[in-house]
């Protein structure tokens, strides 16, 4: 039974040593084999046959030969090496990953006799968990190396892991969170409503899908320090779907987000710029000078308007004689704001005003809290306009004449920025330029437009002083004829006189007037002034118009109260006589005509009011220039040369005064109207006329060049019973009033050698000068002429031709 079983155990063993996968062998303590069975023939390829009796070595690599010895003196020891893993060599040189265990074996004795070994190729094994490893460590190396934070939970939602990254977002060490719940490590809140954020493990816990992190999202560190992140969650699930855990990625966007925010400003303002220069651009090319002000003026306020994203603008004229700002061109203002804007000086309460004062521009960023607007009308016209916001640039020429003002006005309180500001004065620089611009072709187009009148005056008035000359000198010619084919005494010998007489005056007249503007106009003349009362004057002249019969049927009322100026009193009535000259000349025979004089405060007004042929309203503006006439009555009885008007303005004006014509129009008369300053009266003792009355005889020098004219002289004075004798040689004069007894000398002026100026002072210097009556004789009418003679010691001065009658008269 016992051999039996003896048998019958070895062939079990036997079976399962040759059905093991894993190699068995035995060896002695030597390491010789003893025993090797099929497996260990297919896992190191030598058979049996080739291994029995061999030393166990044979299957071991080199460097682990001493591993042999180790074991057997373990073994030998009775210890059990288990599952030692080793490397050993196959038949074929590959080497093999084994697992092996190590037993003593007994004999019956329990003597050690060999060692029973089983190895278990373990080379898959060992490649699987090495792949494994790499696996895991690649897996590491990446969730380390990714540029997110990551960071994994179980499925209760404590952390199992994070990446250097969640570590340092969170401030927290993979070795302090691990284990903690991740609301304890992820602390988020939302950005804008700073209320917690559920935390995303629940909701992927909870719902078992991915999930992504609000916007806004703000992570606190452990130290406190806020980020904002973006995130995704998602369930780590078994391959039967279960859940085990939670991965969480999330990154920074702080920095994204504020580059985003930066990146969209620039953009926008980049957009915003390219649009305003876009317009610019365009404006300015369309600004050719049109002539037109208004079109392109709203062209650039649009484009201020809108580059600067104002609600509302004006761009205002600067007026060049007053000063003063006008709108011009305007967008979305109320008819209140208009009104009440509608001229604006310096220094006024609103922006504009103050930009004009101070030559810059002026920002108001808030009208309801601007001082500048404290309590005004102003400030409530603005407000009421919706205006809380203005800035007003000057408008300057490049000659820096300030032409206008840009004004952009804003609903809400605003400061414009430097962009706005830059644009603006680009702006104001095209508007300024522009408007210079138009106002230089203007201004040359009027001043051309006056050159072509002013030719065109002097043309009618070449036409007009021929016309006038030639008048009188057709009728001097005429009545000489007259004079050469009748007697001497005849009747029509006196008419053709008289005639002569007339037109020579007439000639005469109209030379004075045009020596007289032009000596006038050229500021040649001094004034001979002193106090005078001109209610006086206009007595004079008015009667002097009496007694001449030039008045005809026209009635003169005169309300004249004495008023005092400070003039010259041949001057002023020059003035007079002109005025009313005028005002009879356009007057029908039986019109009316008034003078006032009277005092206006510190002003004295004379005022020659006629209800003549009036004034049409296209001449009046002109009335005073030199050579402006109307139209003249065809018959032209009463001759002129346009002058009489421009000689009373710049005579008005060298007394400090000044002129004005009204009248209603054609055929409702007209007035002029002087004004003077008033003086305070400083009444003159008028010298007593001392004329002795009757005829008186007189024994008369005269010197005179002209021998015809001397002749003529000399015989009427001697006709009219006076002792005359002549001359014309001024020193020859002189000896005669220093030899003879003379009452009077007539002494003409434009003299050759020496002339009568100096002659009058010798004569008067001389023998019997002081007692000498003397009379220059001129050609020169003019006042400066006459002053100049009374000064060289002449009593009176006679303008040829000259009248007899006078001259007679002032004789006595
Ligand atoms: P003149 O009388 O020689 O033409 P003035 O300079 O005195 O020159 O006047 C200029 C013009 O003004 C006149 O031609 C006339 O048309 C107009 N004028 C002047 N005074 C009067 C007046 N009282 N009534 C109407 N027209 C007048």
């Amino acid at each position: 039974m016992s051999v039996y079983r003896e048998d019958q155990g070895r062939a079990l063993l036997r079976a399962i040593v040759d059905g093991s996968d894993d190699a068995i062998v035995t060896k002695t303590l030597e390491g010789i084999v003893t025993s090797w069975n099929p497996a260990a023939e297919r896992i190191f390829g030598y058979t049996a046959d080739e291994m029995v009796g061999q030393p166990i070595t044979r299957i071991f690599p080199p460097s682990r030969i001493v591993e042999e010895a180790e074991f057997l003196h373990r073994l030998a020891k009775g210890q059990h090496i288990s599952h030692y893993e080793t490397v050993r060599v196959r038949k074929n040189g590959r080497s093999l990953d084994v697992s092996v265990t190590l037993s003593p074996l007994r004999d019956a004795n329990g003597r050690i006799v060999g060692v029973s070994k089983i190895a278990r190729d373990i080379t898959e094994r060992k490649r699987f968990e090495a792949a494994e490893r790499a696996q895991a460590e690649w897996r590491r190396v990446m969730l380390a190396s990714i540029g997110d934070a990551l960071i994994a939970t179980d499925a209760r939602g404590q952390i199992t892991y994070m990446n250097p990254v969640a570590e340092s977002l969170t401030g927290w060490r993979l070795e302090d969170a691990a284990g903690r719940p991740l609301a304890e490590v992820f602390r988020i809140v939302n950005e804008q409503t700073r209320q917690t954020v559920e935390s995303p493990v629940d909701r992927v816990l909870r719902e078992g899908a991915i999930v992504g992190l609000a916007n806004h999202t703000a992570l606190f560190a452990r130290d406190g320090q806020e980020r904002l992140i973006d995130d995704s969650a998602a369930p780590i699930l078994t391959e039967d779907g279960q859940t085990i855990g939670v991965v969480l990625v999330f990154r920074d966007v702080s920095v994204r987000r504020r580059v985003e925010a930066e990146s969209a400003a620039v953009r926008n303002e980049l957009a915003h710029r390219l649009a305003g220069l876009t317009q610019l651009a365009a404006v300015s090319t369309r600004l050719v000078p049109t002539g037109d002000l208004h079109g392109p003026l709203l062209e650039i306020l649009d484009a201020a308007i809108r580059i600067t994203q104002a609600d509302m603008g004006n761009i205002q004229l600067r007026g060049a004689r007053t000063g003063l700002l006008e709108i011009g061109v305007q967008r979305g203002f109320t008819t209140e704001f208009l009104e009440f804007f509608a001229s604006v000086g310096a220094h006024e309460g609103s922006a504009c005003g103050a930009a004009l004062g101070a030559g810059q521009r002026v920002v108001v960023a808030d009208v309801a809290q601007e001082p500048l607007f404290a309590g005004t009308e102003a400030r409530e016209v603005l407000l009421r306009a919706g205006v809380r916001a203005v800035q007003s640039t000057p408008l300057r020429s490049l000659s820096g004449e300030m032409v206008g003002m840009l004004s952009t006005h804003y609903r809400q309180p605003r400061q414009p920025d430097e962009r706005d500001l830059n644009l603006l004065d680009v702006l104001a620089r095209l508007a300024a330029d522009y408007i210079e611009r138009v106002r230089t072709e203007r201004e040359a187009a009027v001043t051309r437009a006056a050159l072509e009148a002013a030719d065109r005056t002097k043309d009618d008035f070449l036409a007009m002083l021929g016309h006038e000359l030639r008048n009188p000198l057709g009728a001097i010619v005429g009545a000489l004829g007259v004079l050469n084919t009748v007697g001497n005494e005849t009747e029509p010998a006196e008419q053709a006189r008289a005639v002569i007489d007339r037109q020579a005056r007439q000639l005469s007249h109209l030379v004075d007037d045009l020596l007289d503007v032009s000596r006038v106009t050229a500021g040649k003349v001094v004034l001979a002034r002193r106090s005078l009362d001109l209610a006086k004057v206009v007595a004079g002249a008015v009667q002097t118009l009496h007694a001449s019969g030039r008045l005809d049927r026209r009635q003169v009322a005169v309300d004249a109260s004495p008023t005092w100026v400070d003039g010259d009193e041949g001057r002023m009535e020059q003035v007079l006589l002109n005025l009313l000259g005028n005002a009879i000349k356009y007057t029908p025979a039986d019109g009316r005509i008034a003078v006032r004089v009277f005092s206006d405060g510190s002003t004295a007004v004379l005022e020659v009011a006629d209800d003549g042929i009036g004034i049409p309203p296209d001449l009046l503006p002109k009335i005073f220039d030199v050579f402006v006439q109307g139209d003249r009555p065809l018959d032209r009885a009463q001759g002129g040369l346009g002058l009489g008007l421009t000689l009373v303005r710049a005579l008005a004006t060298m007394h400090g005064g000044a002129v004005d014509a009204r009248s209603e129009g054609a055929g409702k008369g007209s007035i002029f109207t002087v004004r003077l300053p008033c003086v305070t009266p400083v009444p003159r003792n008028e010298p007593v006329d001392s004329k002795p009355s009757g005829t008186v005889r007189h024994r008369i020098l005269l010197i005179e060049d002209n021998e015809d004219a001397r002749a003529m002289l000399k015989l009427l004075l001697m006709r009219r019973g006076h002792e005359v004798h002549d001359t014309g040689d001024a020193l020859t004069g002189v000896a005669m009033a220093g030899a003879l007894e003379f009452d009077v000398a007539l002494i003409d002026l434009g003299l050759p050698g020496l002339d009568g100026y100096e002659a009058a002072r010798r004569i008067r210097a001389g023998r019997n000068g002081q007692s000498l009556r003397l009379i220059a004789l001129t050609g020169y009418g003019q006042v400066e002429d006459r002053r100049r003679a009374l000064e060289a010691g002449f009593d009176a001065h006679h303008t040829k031709p000259i009248s007899l009658d006078d001259l007679l008269e002032q004789l006595g």
